[in-house]
């Protein structure tokens, strides 16, 4: 298992909130505890920035566009995200996935372009809550995962896996760490199938959805949660690594 959890900042589109010298505070309160791997997904106006001045945090982009290059106005290819910087991308994330359509079949083609432009990814996966209310919230978290899990015999270097039930994302409400580590269980259980006993044991898997520092000591402690990946919280140095602390 890898041994140092995974706490990564997904600021998305607050811009007001999210700046560059909160993303300096973060940086250096992450170089206080090296015992965690902190990451930063701003917005991308701030990769280059951000990415520039980290001396501890690993700095990401929140989403890619599939091609390589093109006539494709306001969008930004996975190897753009690399030359400015980033070192990972987050794919798949339900917000995307519910304000964009975004299905497995865009969502594996951003996935192989990260891959080739050398990007780590963090894959979301994640219920409704009526899915959950009608007791299919394994499969259908599996089945999402099932369609977009890439096939490399690397996995164990370049992809997290993040476990973020969509109730759960900015509504204050958290899963209850029974829930988080029966669904982490199944999930840890796919990526076995998937990677073998070599590779699997360094993909992590991540919950997100209301972590905050008063909660991530249990989340964090839940068998097989390997990190969180963190909205909300993040959106300051203090709580976000309130947070980091706590892990
Ligand atoms: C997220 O959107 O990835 C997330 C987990 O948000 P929050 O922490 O605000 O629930």
């Amino acid at each position: 298992m890898a041994e140092r959890p995974y706490i990564v900042g997904n600021w998305k589109m607050n811009g007001s909130r999210t700046t560059l010298s909160e993303a300096r505070a973060i940086d250096r309160g992450a170089q206080r505890t090296m015992k965690v791997e902190v990451a930063l997904a701003p917005p991308y106006t701030l990769i280059h920035a951000v990415s520039r001045e980290a001396g501890q945090i690993g700095v990401g982009a929140q989403d890619c566009h599939p091609g390589e290059e093109g006539a494709h106005t306001g969008d930004i290819a996975a190897s753009m995200i690399a030359d400015s910087g980033a070192k990972f991308v987050i794919l798949g994330h339900s917000e995307r996935r519910q304000d964009h359509a975004e299905q497995a079949e865009l969502i594996n083609a951003k996935i192989a372009s990260a891959l080739e432009a050398g990007l780590r990814i963090i894959l979301c996966c994640g219920e409704t809550l009526e899915t959950r209310d009608a007791g299919q919230a394994e499969q259908f978290v599996l089945d999402q995962l099932r369609a977009s899990l890439p096939k490399i015999d690397d996995a164990g270097e370049r992809l997290s896996v993040a476990y973020e039930p969509i109730w759960a994302i900015g509504t204050g409400r958290t899963a209850t760490t029974k829930d988080i580590a029966a669904m982490h269980k199944a999930i840890r259980g796919l990526i076995d199938e998937t990677y073998g006993p070599d590779q699997s044991p360094d993909v992590r898997i991540l919950y997100g959805g209301s972590v905050k520092p008063e909660n991530a000591g249990e989340i964090l402690a839940t068998e097989e949660v390997g990190g969180a990946l963190v909205g909300g919280a993040s959106l300051t140095a203090e709580s976000f690594l309130g947070i980091v602390v706590a892990a």
